[in-house]
């Protein structure tokens, strides 16, 4: 019989971590499955909980690592540590059904991979759904992998792909591209969205903004192709321009003039300019964090 390995980032979940397992073994009759739970460096109750269900149950598996190293970390943990043949990633959170999971096993021997996609943003604040899609557009736009607008983390994969995955060992991660990136047939599952039960998401606005640059960063290297268009655009104008000005100049003379069209012109170029080192400052500070091969986490604890 085929083993399911349920990877779980944990980041204080100590409220949601029982309903979550109930959930789970509700969902799962028949099936041999596993939980491992990956304790993000919470600064709750969690990893006591992990501890407790651990005790009451054979199926669960933990690691604890040893301070908060962010989301995409727990991913690489958990799904480094599996050993199913299927793999199934989701959130603590009950955000993602687990009710979905029997029917995700369904298809996945004719997919490698069965995706879920949120098709409503229901209970979630209009202005954060409008910078998701704005995001979305941009980045299909100049990255060559296609993101897929409301693709939750909540997937099942075989095997193959999460050593797939598993081989990305890049240390600036953006799980969405890296799904994408490695390939394979996918099947995707929609469904609506679910508000979280328990405790508080912990991404902030500016943390989410910081997470699409990183994504576009990550995943294209078009921004910078962008600022060199934009720079030879304007290096032809300022040509053309020079000739117009050096002939007038000679045939009319030289009356001080255009001061106001002289300022607006430094003003904008130098704009452009700041954000054109701002882009390649991006790029640099992504070669600079790689370079140090830092590990992606540090392991306090595990079973
Ligand atoms: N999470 C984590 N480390 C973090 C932040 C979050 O492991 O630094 C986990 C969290 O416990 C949950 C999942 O990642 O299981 C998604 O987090 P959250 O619900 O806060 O994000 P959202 O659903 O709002 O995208
Ligand atoms: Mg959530």
């Amino acid at each position: 019989m085929k083993t399911l390995d349920i990877v779980v980032p944990c980041y204080n979940e100590e409220e949601m971590l029982p309903i979550f397992y109930r959930e789970l073994s509700n969902n799962l009759k028949n099936i041999n499955w596993n939980v491992i739970f990956i304790n993000d460096g919470s600064n709750d109750n969690t990893l006591e909980v992990i501890k407790k269900l651990k005790n009451s149950y054979g199926n669960v598996k933990y690691i604890s690592f040893s301070r908060n190293f962010g989301k995409e970390s727990a991913i690489y943990a958990g799904l480094d540590y599996s050993t199913g043949d299927y793999i199934v990633l989701m959130d603590a959170d009950l955000q993602d059904p687990p009710s979905l999971i029997p029917e995700m096993l369904k298809y996945i021997s004719k997919y490698d991979i069965v995706g879920t996609r949120r098709v409503t943003r229901k209970g979630e604040p209009p202005i954060r759904s409008f910078f998701a899609r704005l995001f979305y557009k941009i980045a299909n736009k100049i990255t060559k992998i296609e993101l897929v607008d409301g693709a939750r983390d909540f997937r099942l994969m075989k095997r193959e792909v999460v050593n797939a995955i598993l081989d990305l060992k890049e240390y600036n991660r953006f799980s969405k591209g890296i799904f994408q990136w490695v390939g394979f047939e996918t099947k995707w599952l929609e469904y609506e969205n679910i508000e979280r039960q328990k405790g508080e998401t912990s991404w902030s606005f500016w943390e989410l903004f910081k997470y699409s640059i990183e994504g576009i960063v990550s995943f294209t290297t078009a921004p910078l192709h962008i600022a060199t268009i934009i720079g030879i655009f304007f290096s032809i104008i300022a040509f053309l321009s020079i000739i117009v000005i050096v002939i007038k100049t000679l045939l009319f003379g030289d009356p001080v003039e255009g001061w106001p069209s002289t300022i607006s012109i430094i003003l904008f170029l130098s704009g452009i300019q700041l954000f054109a080192a701002g882009i390649i400052g991006e790029y640099l500070a992504k070669i600079y964090l790689e370079s140090k091969k830092r590990p992606l986490y540090i392991i306090k604890e595990k079973d």
